[in-house]
């Protein structure tokens, strides 16, 4: 029996696309004085808006709104009436889950089934879990004094998420914020600034100022603000701590990743496979910790390849707002690029590509998931992040050469360790160079988990009670 394929689309009824956005300053939309800029769906290249691009002069007035807002209100709040507000934020995010969700998707590229199960609902966690601690801050171990002005730059694989990850535990210390989001991907923040203002969020407590990397730039090197919390490249990382050596500005990044999941040979294969799936193909690869590079034992490497490819040949590829797909859209055409040179470079190199066969849409940005076998330490596609739905393959004999192997990196932000033995699985986690390893799963995000990198992958922690120390003076203060 054959079963012919019915699209399932969420419907796009639920969002309201304005043709076009001001900034978010002291609780209102504004003009701004920049010239605008347009994001698009991903997926098909339609237009969907013109943001404003927040100029310095603007960035400016969002910082002196956000210090107005710390003296005079935010910072005299009790912990308590904080919390009020940010439980009520969460509880918005939940009411309006649906129409954050689908509009994630126009803007990004990811499906429905991952911005709907996994990014708002992580999003309305992270806003409960800080809540919850607003006034609680004396048992942090930090202190409960809040820095200031904290200016926020965050990137695009998770518009909202990321917001969140920065935008919760600064509210909850009683710091006030600046917030830009990325220039492909600046819906949500924009419609999460609506939010703050039907809960009534006291204006200039958020501020979120639209634009590129000139407006990020003003906002980490503007001399009032007191913090600076940065998602993104490692490049653009080293300039933003360039920038702030000097100053006593506190200073948290999130930096790129190049994560290494190690397979053993007792492994469960068939779910290993699944978190192989998971590790890379999540959210189209564009995820700082994906499993990018797989070290498989090298007596099962035959086998697993072979189910991982036939597992792949099961993704569905196409619409993100159809609720079967698996993977979405690449977010820009810039990205898509930067995936086929570095693909391209794999070629070169002598690794041998492998793709899942299937027909791309003729309009927006795809690529398909891609594996490359025969890789060595040595070869670019191993060392560097492509950020994209390519996974590196290389295989170990023994767990002292996994280790040698998974470490070999600039980067250091996670890993994953398959096995059935629980004593391998301690040894591992101690050896890695990564801030989290998972064991027998991968990409597990939890709020009341801290994440962050060693090495190159930057510095600082977000979630948990350690995402507080980024926000607070310190115990002595
Ligand atoms: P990116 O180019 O570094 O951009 C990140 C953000 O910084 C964007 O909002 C960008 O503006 C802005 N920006 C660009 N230049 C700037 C400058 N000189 N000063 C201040 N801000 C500036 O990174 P991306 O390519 O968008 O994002 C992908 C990278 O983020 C990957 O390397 C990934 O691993 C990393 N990432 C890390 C984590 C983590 O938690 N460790 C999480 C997610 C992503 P535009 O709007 O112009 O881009
Ligand atoms: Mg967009």
């Amino acid at each position: 029996m054959s079963f012919e394929y019915a699209p399932a689309p969420e419907s796009r009824a639920v969002v309201d696309i304005k043709p076009s956005y001001g900034l978010f300053i002291n609780g209102e939309f504004t003009d701004g004085t920049g010239t605008a800029f347009k994001t698009i769906n991903p997926a098909t290249e339609e237009v969907l808006a013109e943001v404003a691009e927040a100029s310095d002069a603007d960035v400016d007035e969002a910082v002196k709104a956000a210090r107005r807002a710390y003296t005079r209100v935010w910072s005299r709040m009790s912990g308590a009436e904080r919390a009020k507000y940010l439980y009520r934020i969460a509880r918005i995010i939940q009411e309006r889950g649906r129409e954050l969700a689908v509009l994630e998707s126009i803007d990004n590229g990811k499906p429905i089934k991952e911005s709907r199960d996994v990014d708002v609902p992580i999003v309305a966690a992270h806003f409960f879990y800080y809540a919850g601690w607003a006034d609680k801050l004396e048992y942090s171990g930090y202190g409960s004094t809040p820095l200031g002005v904290a200016g926020q730059v965050i990137p695009w694989n998770f518009p909202l998420l990321m917001l969140a990850w920065k935008i919760a535990p600064a509210l909850a210390c009683g710091n006030t914020v600046v917030l830009k989001p990325a220039e492909t991907t600046p819906l949500t923040a924009l419609l999460f600034a609506e939010i703050c203002q039907q809960a009534d969020l006291p204006p200039g407590v958020v501020n979120i100022v639209t634009g590129a990397g000139d407006t990020g730039r003003a906002i980490v090197s503007h001399p009032d603000v007191d913090k600076v919390a940065f998602t993104g490249s490692t490049e653009v990382g080293k300039a933003i701590a360039r920038t702030v050596a000097g100053t006593d500005k506190k200073v948290t990044l999130e930096l790129g990743g190049k994560a290494a999941n190690i397979v053993f040979d007792d492994a469960p294969v068939d779910q290993a496979v699944e978190g192989i799936v998971n590790g890379i193909f999540f959210n189209q690869g564009h995820v700082c910790c994906a499993g990018s590079r797989l070290l498989v034992q090298e007596s099962i490497a035959d086998d697993l390849l072979e189910r991982l490819k036939r597992r792949m040949s099961t993704l569905r590829m196409g619409d993100p707002l159809d609720k079967n797909t698996d993977v979405g859209a690449i977010n820009s055409g810039e990205q898509l690029m930067r995936i086929r040179e570095l693909s391209e470079v794999g070629d070169a190199e002598g690794a041998e590509r492998w793709e899942v066969a299937c027909d791309l849409p003729t309009k927006g940005f795809w690529f398909p998931p891609t594996i490359f076998t025969g890789v060595s330490q040595a070869h670019r596609i191993a060392r560097e992040e492509i950020f994209g739905p390519v996974l590196s393959v290389l295989t170990f004999r023994t767990p002292s050469e996994a280790i040698e192997k998974a470490n070999n990196t600039p980067f250091g932000l996670s890993a994953g360790v398959w096995t059935d033995k629980g004593s391998r699985i301690l040894s591992m986690a101690n050896r890695l160079r990564a801030g989290v390893v998972w064991a027998n799963t991968f990409n597990k995000f939890d709020p009341t988990s801290p994440f962050g990198g060693y090495k190159e992958s930057g510095y600082g922690r977000e979630g948990g009670r350690h995402g507080l120390e980024a926000y607070l003076k310190g115990a002595d203060a």
